[in-house]
């Protein structure tokens, strides 16, 4: 018989890599829906479809615009 070690590897823990923060980060800020391959993103919101981005946009007001089109202005990433 041959002697030697073999790591199995089922032995992967995956709650490392997947924290439940990390999983709420990626949802629909309209919808709280799971976002797909595809992320629209606005600022700093994310949604799953530009449908869902528009719509979010049409909610905020003139006022929350400007606050975030300086904003954006400040830190441009
Ligand atoms: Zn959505």
């Amino acid at each position: 018989m041959r002697a030697g070690f073999t790591i199995p590897p089922s032995r992967v823990t995956p709650s490392l890599l997947q924290t439940p923060e990390a999983i709420v980060q990626h949802r629909c800020d309209y919808c709280g829906g799971h976002l797909g391959l595809i992320v629209d993103r606005y600022y700093r919101m994310r949604f799953c479809c530009k449908a869902h981005m528009s719509a979010y946009k049409q909610r905020l007001t003139i006022e929350t615009r400007a606050k975030i089109r300086q904003l954006e202005l400040l830190a441009p990433t």
